[in-house]
C-alpha cells in the first residue's frame, strides 16, 4: 500500500509524505508511485566483534539501496545508537532525489551501524568497520553502491572500508567509498564541500531575493565540519555571522563573531565551551534569534512545531538533513518564511564525492580550484533551476527541488522500461 499522507512523524512515512506530494505535481501513475516508494534492496547485517575484554558482541548494520535508475547507488554510512531500517529507508529515498536534482548519475542508498562508536576502544571501532564491510563485500563496489561518511563516520572509517573491500578483492579499489583521505584518493576540496555549497545556496538565495549576503546578518547551528566551513566562508564574503553553536552551547554578538578566532578556538580546546568574547545562548535560544539568514547545520527535528511560529530568521538555508519537522515546514511557510531544503543546500558533498570517484576510476587527480569551480557551478545551475520552478508553479523550494529529482527519476523509469 502507498502512503499518501504524512500521518505521524517517523523518518520513512516523512519521506513517503513528501514523494505523495511531488507524484501529484508531477502527475505521476500509480504504478510509479509505489515503484519509488520503496527500495530496490534492503540488506541487514549482523556482524559479530571481539571486544577488548575477549567478549563477542553483535552489532546490526544496514544498506538500503532505494533506486538505481540513473546509475549507482551512492549514500552515507551512519554510526548512531538511533539507527534504524525505518531511518536508513527514508535517507536513502532522499539520496535518489538530491542526487537526481544537482544532476549527478547516481541513485540513492544510505546505510549505518546501530552503535554509539563513543563507547568503543579504536580497535573496537576498527573491527567492527572493518567486520560490517567485509560482511557488505558483495554489496559495496564501484561501479554497484558507493558509501561514503555520514553522522560519526569519517576519512578515518572510509580509508577502513577501502582497505578491508581491497584486501578482500585483491586490488586496490579507491572507487569503493568517497570522503577518503587525500593521501589514498580523496578529492581535494572534499571536506569543505557541503559548507561550501551552503553558503553558495545562501548567496543564490539572497541575489534572487533582491539581498547579498555582504552585510547580511547570519546564525549558524553546528561547529563541525558543514557549520564551521558555512560559518568561516560566509564570514569571508561579507557576511555578519551573528551567532554559532555547538553540542556545548551558543555564542552571540550582534556586532559579528570573530570566526578564524573561534575556528582556532576548537582547535585547541574541543570545542566552543567558554569561548570568551561573545555573549553565551542556548541552542534552543539561536534557533528563534532575529537574523536575515538561519543555517541549521547539527541535527534533525530542531524547528518542529513547538517553535516554529517564534522563528524571527527570514531565510533558512538546510546545511543539516531534516532540521525542520513536516509540521513546522507548514507553519513556516504560512508565515512567509523562505526554506530551502537540505537536498539542494547541502548537495555539495554527493557533488564533490562524485568527482572524487570520478578521480579514483580516472587515476586523474583535479586542483582544488578545479573542485572548488566545478562545484560552483554545479550547485548554481541546481539552484536557478529550482527557483526557476518556484517562481513559474508558485510552489515552495522543498516542493520545488523535491518534484525536480522526483521527475527525474521517474523519467529515467519511463525511458529504460520495466524488466522483463
Ligand atoms: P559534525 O559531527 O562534523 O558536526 C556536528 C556539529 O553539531 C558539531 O559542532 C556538534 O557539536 C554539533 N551538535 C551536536 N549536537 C548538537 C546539539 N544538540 N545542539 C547543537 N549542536 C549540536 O557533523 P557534520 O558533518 O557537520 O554534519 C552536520 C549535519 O549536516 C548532519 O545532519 C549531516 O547529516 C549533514 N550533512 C553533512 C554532510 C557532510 O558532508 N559532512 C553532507 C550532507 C549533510
Amino acid at each position: 500500500m502507498i502512503v499518501t499522507e504524512t500521518t505521524h512523524v517517523s523518518p520513512l512515512s516523512s519521506a513517503r509524505g513528501q514523494l505523495a506530494k511531488c507524484v501529484e505535481i508531477l502527475g505521476l501513475d500509480r504504478g510509479l508511485h509505489e515503484r519509488l516508494a520503496f527500495p530496490d534492496r534492503v540488506v541487514q547485517t549482523n556482524s559479530p566483534v571481539r571486544m577488548d575484554d575477549g567478549t563477542i558482541r553483535m552489532f546490526a548494520g544496514y544498506r538500503v539501496q532505494h533506486n538505481n535508475a540513473l546509475g549507482p547507488y551512492k549514500g552515507g554510512l551512519r554510526f548512531h545508537p538511533t539507527v534504524t531500517m525505518d531511518e536508513v529507508t527514508a535517507l536513502a529515498m532522499l539520496m535518489t532525489w538530491k542526487c537526481a536534482l544537482v544532476g549527478l548519475p547516481y541513485g540513492g542508498a544510505k546505510g549505518g551501524v546501530t552503535v554509539d562508536p563513543k563507547q568503543l576502544s579504536l580497535g573496537e571501532l576498527e573491527r567492527l568497520v572493518r567486520r560490517f564491510a567485509a560482511d557488505m563485500v558483495l554489496v559495496f563496489d564501484p561501479q554497484k553502491d558507493i558509501p561514503a561518511p555520514d553522522v560519526n563516520t569519517s576519512p578515518r572509517e572510509m580509508a577502513w572500508i577501502m582497505d578491508t573491500w581491497s584486501v578482500n578483492k585483491g586490488y586496490a579499489a579507491p572507487g569503493v567509498v568517497t570522503g577518503k583521505p587525500i593521501a589514498i584518493g580523496g578529492s581535494l576540496g572534499r571536506l569543505e564541500a557541503t559548507g561550501r555549497g551552503v553558503v553558495t545556496i545562501a548567496d543564490e538565495l539572497l541575489k534572487f531575493k533582491g539581498r547579498k549576503l555582504a552585510g547580511s546578518t547570519i546564525a549558524v547551528q553546528g561547529f563541525g565540519n558543514v557549520g564551521s566551513v558555512a560559518a568561516h566562508l560566509a564570514h569571508q564574503q561579507g557576511g555578519r555571522v551573528v551567532a554559532v553553536s555547538d553540542v556545548t552551547g551558543g555564542y552571540h554578538n550582534p556586532d559579528g563573531l570573530d570566526i578564524p578566532a573561534m575556528i582556532r578556538y576548537v582547535q585547541a580546546n574541543g570545542n566552543l565551551a567558554g569561548y570568551p568574547d561573545a555573549t553565551p545562548v542556548s541552542n534552543e535560544e539561536l534557533v528563534l534569534l532575529q537574523v536575515d539568514v538561519l543555517i541549521p547545520a547539527a541535527l534533525e527535528a530542531v524547528i518542529t512545531e513547538a517553535n516554529a511560529d517564534r522563528v524571527k530568521a527570514e531565510f533558512i538555508v538546510e546545511g543539516a538533513n531534516g532540521p525542520i519537522t513536516p509540521g513546522a515546514d507548514a507553519i513556516l511557510e504560512k508565515r512567509g518564511i523562505t526554506v530551502v531544503p537540505d537536498i539542494l543546500a547541502n548537495a555539495g558533498g554527493v557533488v564533490v564525492s562524485y568527482f572524487e570517484w570520478v578521480q579514483g576510476i580516472s587515476r586523474l587527480f583535479w586542483t582544488e580550484d578545479e573542485v572548488n569551480n566545478r562545484l560552483n557551478t554545479i550547485m548554481v545551475r541546481s539552484f536557478s533551476q529550482v527557483a526557476g520552478l518556484v517562481t513559474s508553479k508558485g510552489i515552495s523550494f522543498r516542493m520545488a527541488a523535491y518534484s525536480i529529482g522526483v521527475g527525474r527519476v521517474a523519467d529515467a523509469h519511463k525511458h529504460r522500461g520495466l524488466f522483463p
